[in-house]
C-alpha cells in the first residue's frame, strides 16, 4: 500500500515536471499556430502564400524525395493528426489517403481533396491494364496547368477561411495576388508557345506535364508509359526517340526533376543535343526549399528551358 502511494506521488511529480517542460516549449514558440499539412510542393507553396504567418504549413514529403515512392510513416501520421487542415492532391497521387480518411474525419480535421473540382484526364496511360486503383488511371499531375493551379488556390482559400474567418480579408488579398501571378504566367507561356519553331517536347523522363502540354497545344514524346519511378523504358522506345530527334532536328532533350536523368543523358550523348530540365514541381530540393522557391518560379524556369528547346523567337 505504502509503495503504491509513493508510486503515485512520484508519478505526480514526474507529470508536473513534464508539464513544466512542455510549457517552456510553448513559450519559445510564443503562441502555437494551427497546422496545415500538405502532401506535395504545389499545395504547400500556395497554402504558404495564402496564410502568411498565420498558420504553420507542413510539407509531408521530405525535400528531394521522389513523390511517387512516398509512404506515410507513423511520424507523419502523428503530424497529420495534429493538423487543423489536411490538403492532398487526390486518390491517383496519394492512394494511401483512403485508408486514413475515416480516422482524420473522426479527429475533426478539415480534409481537402484538391482534385475534386478539377477536370481529370488520363494522359500517359495508353496501354496499362495493371493498375491497382481505378482512379489511378487518371494522370495525377493536374497542377502543371497554371489554370488548374488557380482552382487549387480557390479551394485552399475556402478551407483556410472556414477555419479562420477573422483574417478572411488578408487571405483573400494573398490569394488574389497569387492568382494574378498565375494569369501572367499563363499569358507568358502562350506567347512563348505561339512564337516557337517546334511544338513538340521530347522528354527522356516520365512525362508529368500532360496537363500543361494539353492547355498550350504542345505535343510530347516520352519513352516511359505511366509514372512508376521504377519502370524502365524499352530499348525500342529509346531508339524511337533518337530517330525522332535526328529526323526533326530537335534542339533539346528534356529531363525530369529529382530523378537520375539517365535516359536523357544517353540520348543527349548519342545525338549531341542539349539536356534541359522540365520540372513538374512535385517536390523541391532542400536547397530550393531553403531559398523559398515558389511554384511560379519553377514554371518560369521551365519556360526559359522551353524557349531554348522549342526554338523561340522574339
Ligand atoms: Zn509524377
Amino acid at each position: 500500500m505504502k509503495r503504491r502511494i509513493i508510486y503515485i506521488v512520484l508519478s505526480f511529480i514526474l507529470l508536473i515536471s513534464l508539464a513544466g517542460c512542455m510549457s517552456d516549449e510553448n513559450d519559445k514558440n510564443s503562441e502555437t499556430k494551427p497546422i496545415i499539412t500538405t502532401t506535395l510542393f504545389p499545395q504547400y507553396d500556395f497554402t504558404n502564400i495564402i496564410v502568411g504567418d498565420k498558420f504553420e504549413v507542413v510539407l509531408l514529403l521530405p525535400p528531394g524525395v521522389e513523390a511517387h515512392s512516398y509512404e506515410l510513416s507513423p511520424k507523419d501520421m502523428k503530424t497529420l493528426l495534429s493538423s487543423d487542415i489536411f490538403i492532398y492532391t487526390g486518390e491517383a497521387m496519394e492512394p494511401w489517403v483512403s485508408n486514413i480518411l475515416e480516422t482524420l474525419e473522426k479527429e475533426d480535421i478539415y480534409v481537402l481533396d484538391l482534385s475534386e473540382n478539377i477536370k481529370l484526364e488520363s494522359f500517359n496511360y495508353p496501354s496499362h491494364d495493371d493498375l491497382d486503383h481505378e482512379d489511378s488511371q487518371y494522370d495525377p499531375h493536374y497542377w502543371t496547368d497554371p489554370m488548374n493551379a488557380k482552382i487549387m488556390v480557390d479551394e485552399i482559400l475556402k478551407a483556410v477561411v472556414s477555419i479562420d474567418k477573422n483574417n478572411e480579408e488578408y487571405y483573400n488579398q494573398n490569394a488574389n495576388k497569387l492568382k494574378d501571378d498565375l494569369d501572367r504566367l499563363d499569358e507568358d507561356i502562350k506567347r512563348v508557345v505561339n512564337n516557337s519553331e517546334s511544338n513538340t517536347i521530347i522528354s527522356g523522363g516520365h512525362f508529368a506535364l500532360g496537363y500543361f502540354a494539353n492547355r498550350y497545344g504542345l505535343e510530347y514524346i516520352s519513352p516511359y508509359e505511366g509514372f512508376s519511378p521504377n519502370a524502365e523504358p524499352s530499348a525500342q522506345a529509346i531508339a524511337k526517340i533518337m530517330k525522332i530527334v535526328k529526323e526533326t532536328g530537335a534542339k533539346a532533350i528534356f529531363y525530369e526533376e529529382l530523378i537520375d536523368p539517365k535516359i536523357a543523358k544517353t540520348i543527349s550523348e548519342q545525338t549531341g543535343i542539349e539536356m534541359l530540365e522540365l520540372n513538374a514541381a512535385h517536390n523541391v530540393s532542400k536547397e530550393q526549399l531553403e531559398t523559398g522557391i515558389h511554384y511560379v518560379d519553377i514554371m518560369y524556369k521551365n519556360l526559359d528551358n522551353l524557349k531554348k528547346g522549342l526554338g523561340y523567337h522574339e
